[in-house]
């Protein structure tokens, strides 16, 4: 096999925690193992996740973060099968081993050989990056590069928690904390896709509520007008499901929305992780709380033919060249790797 390949690319690289000392820089680009594949990233997408890398440090040191992004295969590995030159494909971002009981039954998220492309290995904030192949997912022909690169943090996120964890159903009421965020804006989308009524909750209501409204927010509200909606449009009973991956600063309020039998579910702790709960008003009520960690494979196929169909909406706030990220270093945004 002929090989096309600069020896050298561009990479978001650190060499010790803290956003003042990313830099982007010229280094060897790498190359595939005999189970992996090369990757030409065009478009990464920038989460919570990718902050908190490079606040914390990453695997190896000195670092090229980056969880969540989308190219096209330059070169595969010997062993390598089902995934050629030239594909287009979004990395799924968990690494799995495959023979653990969680990968067997079919939840490589929960892998207890696992961890996240961009945090235990060099991550997409780089011209290539080497993934597993069993990491690179074709993407399909009517879904571009920018709308894939959305998926792998926010949209797996949100869909497995909202179907898989929490299992919102037609006519529920949802509530979503931290509306705005990159997995909020998905739940908001696909509570509604599920047929929920759906209350997004957002400090800056006002200014955001066309936006997530047009994702399917039925109502936007601020943190103090929520309650009294819920108690409106439940005849105060409740909500039936509260995402609430704000975590410390919004827990006392959003716990006691829920209804009895009610579900509370999170995928972070944005604001921090202690909380107090108070057992009596958790058995009292027959509420669950609900923890939930990424997605698996078949949901992130899920998600592009959905894509695919135009039955969801990818969302990109704003575009920029790899070179800007450190002057643009807030969440939800896709680096187009130029
Ligand atoms: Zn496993």
């Amino acid at each position: 096999m002929k090989l096309i390949r600069r020896a050298l690319m561009r990479a978001v690289v650190f060499d010790k925690p803290g956003m003042e000392n990313i830099r982007v820089i010229e280094i060897e680009a790498p190359k595939p193992g005999p189970n992996e594949v090369l990757v030409r990233v065009k478009f990464a997408g920038v989460n919570p996740v990718d902050y908190f890398t490079i606040n914390r440090g990453g695997k190896p040191m000195p670092h090229i973060p980056g969880a969540e992004f989308a190219g096209v295969i330059e070169e595969v590995g010997s062993n390598v099968k089902g995934v050629t030159v030239g594909d287009e494909v979004v990395i799924y971002n968990r690494l799995f081993d495959g023979t653990c009981r969680y990968c067997l039954i079919g939840h490589e998220e929960l892998c207890v050989n696992g961890g996240l492309i961009g945090v235990v290995t060099n991550g997409g904030f780089a011209e290539y990056a080497v993934v597993p192949a069993t990491n690179a997912i074709r993407v399909p022909k009517s879904v571009s590069l920018d709308e894939a690169a959305t998926l792998p943090v926010g949209a797996l996120t949100a869909w497995h928690m909202v179907f898989d964890r929490a299992g919102v159903k037609p006519g529920e009421l949802v509530v979503v904390f931290g509306a705005t965020g990159n997995v909020g804006s998905y739940a908001i989308q696909f509570a509604k896709l599920a047929g929920a009524t759906v209350i997004a909750v957002s400090r800056k209501a006002s200014k955001v509520r066309d936006a997530l409204m047009g994702l399917g927010a039925d109502y936007v509200v601020t943190p103090e007008e929520t309650q009294a909606l819920v108690n409106e449009l439940s005849n105060g009973l409740g909500a039936d499901l509260v995402v609430d991956a704000v975590g410390q600063a919004t827990w006392n309020l959003s716990f006691q929305l829920v209804a009895r039998y009610g579900r509370w579910v999170t995928v972070g702790a944005l604001t921090g992780g202690d909380v107090m709960l108070n057992l009596p008003s958790l058995y009292s009520r027959e509420v669950a709380v609900i923890g939930s960690t990424g997605g698996t494979r078949v949901e992130l196929i899920k998600l592009l033919d959905l894509l695919s169909k135009r039955r969801i909406k990818a969302l990109i706030y704003s575009r920029m060249s790899l070179t800007r990220l450190r002057r643009h270093s807030t969440p939800c945004l896709r680096l187009r790797i130029e």
